[in-house]
């Protein structure tokens, strides 16, 4: 399991370094089945990661890469930048990052490609809009977005990724999805992953779900059979409340 802190365009470097110093006072044992990555703006990655060098099971993640290798595009940051600055993990495909910057699935797939090639795991991030979820035909979309961010990659590439349920609806917006939708999404996309690349791959890939998770709701979300862990945005922010939800991961 993996719980995933995801900053967005949060904190100044003070507040940062304080927020990974309380996180280092409260953080309970952790192992190889239960990991905690903490996405941080880029401005923030080297001075993260210097924090998280004596931390085990603590992983450093970006919140995005360039879809190019390298090149004359001013104000970006490519993958191999991200993996020089000891970065594990790259969120890619966040609906924020599709609805304001224009990302769309060819986009993607090219950004978990450098991300991949630069031996770092990708979290992509897929989920429905509202609109989607009332016409019932959310199984498709998040679907659609699977084959076409993930599913040129072999499965020897595929097991570096790890996916993010996000329902836009629930993103920063109090509104959580039940633990019932959760699970039910989760399955269909482990069913989704399992058709196109066997169910021995498919019961092996990290699914998280994202959306107003918090301390109160962590435990009865984690206990779904297909949720395992989650993308956590709002509630990263303060040191009680994250490691709350991390401990929910431990226990759960
Ligand atoms: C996110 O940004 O990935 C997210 C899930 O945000 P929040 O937890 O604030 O809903």
């Amino acid at each position: 399991m993996i719980v995933a802190a995801n900053w967005k365009m949060n904190l100044n470097l003070s507040d940062g370094a304080e927020l990974v110093n309380d996180l280092f006072k409260g953080m309970p044992q952790l192992s190889d089945e239960k990991q905690v990555v903490i996405a941080t703006p880029f401005l923030h990655l080297t001075q993260t990661a210097g924090q998280l060098a004596g931390m085990d099971h603590v992983h450093l993640g970006a919140q995005n890469c360039h879809h190019e290798a390298a090149g004359a595009y001013t104000g970006e940051v490519s993958a191999s930048m991200l993996k020089s600055a000891e970065v594990k993990y790259v969120i890619v495909g966040h609906s924020e990052r599709r609805q304001y910057n224009g990302e769309d699935d060819a986009m993607l797939a090219k950004k978990v490609n450098q991300a991949l090639a630069n031996d770092m795991q990708v979290i992509f991030c897929c989920g429905e809009p509202l609109e989607i979820r009332d016409a019932n035909t959310e199984n498709s979309y998040v679907e659609a977005q699977l084959k076409n961010g993930l599913f040129h990659l072999g499965a020897d590439h595929l097991k570096n990724v790890v996916i993010a349920y996000e329902p836009i609806w629930a993103i920063g917006t109090g509104r959580t999805a039940s633990s019932q939708q959760a699970q039910d999404m989760h399955a269909h996309i482990r069913t989704v992953l399992a058709t196109e690349y066997g169910s021995a791959v498919a019961a092996d890939m990290t699914i998280l779900y994202g959306g107003s998770c918090k301390p109160s709701n962590a435990a009865e979300l984690f206990a779904c059979p297909d949720v395992d862990g989650g993308l956590i945005g709002g509630a990263s922010l303060k040191a009680d409340e994250f490691l709350g939800i991390i401990n929910a991961m431990v226990n759960a």
